[in-house]
């Protein structure tokens, strides 16, 4: 225990293997480009996994159990993910553990089974421009960002989002095509918070635009547990003497 926030930073990594132009975006993979931006602000421990590392895809219940946020992207191989490691990676989060879904990661087994929903939203991936719009400046994901900024290159992702209502809405995203989009949403699951951020597509140097990588420090250290603890179900004994009787 040294003080600071332990993050898994969780990358499918199958894109950036086998398509060029998400190597030049990614030489060493989206993981370790979200990880850099962690570990440059030096409140965090940084821990990477990825689909193919081992049988459990890199997240063992030890390495689960010692995770204050997980971090996650993926896209092509959502469907590769053993369910038995998403229940692992739901009940972790139930108990506490922050949990911050990016960009593709919004189709993702996990993110699904956390919020219920399709999660399914409208794409274009032709390059255009994008205006993220801070709307909740006093929210701690917010903190130390301008009204508005914009990355020059994204994949549109567009509204309708089918999500429950979020607890709160930090960003909305304006897109040169027309669209609109919460770009960046918060939710709680039993002690867990969760947060969901649109850009990243693996394509675009997006993770590391300065005001992107200030929202990424901002979300680990918001979605840190505030406690960890399990949830029970218990039958229990009532605390004073019940007078009450059922009738005959
Ligand atoms: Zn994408």
């Amino acid at each position: 225990m040294n003080g600071k926030i332990n993050v898994t930073v969780w990358n499918e990594y199958r894109h950036e293997l086998q398509h060029e132009t998400c190597r030049k975006a990614y030489p060493q993979g989206i993981h370790v480009a979200v990880g850099e931006a962690l570990l440059e602000d030096g409140a965090f421990d940084v821990n990477y996994a990825w689909l193919d590392k081992d049988a459990e895809h890199g997240l063992s219940q030890e390495l689960l159990d010692k995770t204050d946020v997980l971090f996650w992207w993926g896209h092509m191989a959502h469907g590769e993910v053993k369910d038995e490691i998403v229940d692992r990676v739901q009940k972790r989060v139930q108990e506490g553990m922050g949990l911050v879904v990016l960009h593709s990661g919004h189709k993702s087994k996990i993110f699904m089974r956390m919020l219920g929903t399709t999660c399914n939203l409208k794409w274009r991936e032709v390059g255009e421009k994008e205006r993220i719009w801070n709307i909740e400046p006093a929210h701690p994901i917010a903190a130390g960002l301008p009204e508005h900024f914009e990355l020059p290159h994204t994949e549109m992702y567009g509204e309708r989002f089918d999500i429950p209502t979020p607890k709160d809405v930090v960003f909305i995203t304006w897109y040169e095509g027309g669209e609109v989009f919460r770009s960046g949403v918060t939710f709680e699951r039993g002690y867990g918070r969760i947060f969901y951020f649109a850009p990243g597509h693996e394509t675009f140097p997006i993770f590391y635009d300065k005001n992107i990588r200030k929202v990424l420090v901002n979300a680990a250290k918001w979605a840190a547990p505030r406690i960890v603890r399990e949830i029970p179900c218990p039958c229990v004994k009532p605390l004073e003497e019940i007078k009450t009787k059922l009738e005959e």
